[in-house]
């Protein structure tokens, strides 16, 4: 899954995008609001997390421009302390939820993880697909109970397919989803990964749809 961190903050930013990395996403960042829209209004994002407070365009500005562009991907706004007004602002103007400074890495993280699986359908944080599981708060992948080490962009394709159940996700799609903007993209690796991701769960969970792509199934 692909986020964008909107925040101008230097040691916020740095500290929330090493987070990000270790859960298992791959981050775009953007330290001001013009770099944020263009960014958020091409690229395809799981979720944003969104600094209000930003040089050269604010956070609100950014967000409405989005939304009125269609642009619907979850985004978690974070707010100046005891600024209640911007939360409503915020929210009314198309944020999904909102965390006030300072808090917890883990709680973004939490809220993230809930943005992403609403975004997609899902209600639980343990998503399943016949005997596999993915844990998304812990990153645990177990296949009929006993864990399976992954790589993470071994994990970063699972978890996208885990979040599209029974969708026919295509290379580029997932190319666009398990890398950042500034990182090497080659969407023959995505072939790869897949090829290792059925060696490690059996072959037959990841069917391949001739000329669409891949479709994550639950075999019977
Ligand atoms: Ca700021």
């Amino acid at each position: 899954m692909r986020v964008l961190l909107v925040e101008d903050e230097p040691t916020l930013n740095r500290q929330l995008d090493m987070a990000l990395q270790q859960a298992g996403y791959s981050v775009d960042v953007s330290v001001n609001g013009q770099d944020a829209w263009a960014l958020g209004d091409t690229e395809p994002f799981d979720a944003v997390v969104l600094d209000l407070g930003l040089p050269q365009m604010d956070g609100l500005t950014v967000l409405r421009r989005w939304r009125s562009s269609g642009r619907h991907m979850p985004v978690l706004i974070l707010t100046a302390r005891d600024n209640w007004h911007d939360k409503v602002t915020g929210i009314d103007a198309g944020a999904d939820d909102y965390l006030t400074k300072p808090f917890h890495t883990a709680e973004l993280l939490a809220r993230l993880r809930g943005l992403i699986r609403r975004s997609s359908g899902l209600s639980s944080p343990v998503l399943s697909c016949g005997p596999v599981q993915l844990d998304t708060r812990s990153g645990l992948v177990t296949l009929d109970g006993q864990s399976i080490n992954l790589t993470s962009h071994e994990f970063k394709v699972l978890a996208y397919l885990m979040h599209h159940p029974g969708a026919v996700v295509s290379r580029t799609e997932l190319t666009e989803h398990i890398y950042a903007q500034d990182s090497d993209r080659d969407s023959n690796t995505i072939e790869v990964f897949v090829g290792r991701l059925r060696k490690k769960l059996g072959a037959s969970h990841i069917e391949t749809v001739r000329g669409l792509g891949y479709r994550l199934v639950a075999p019977s």
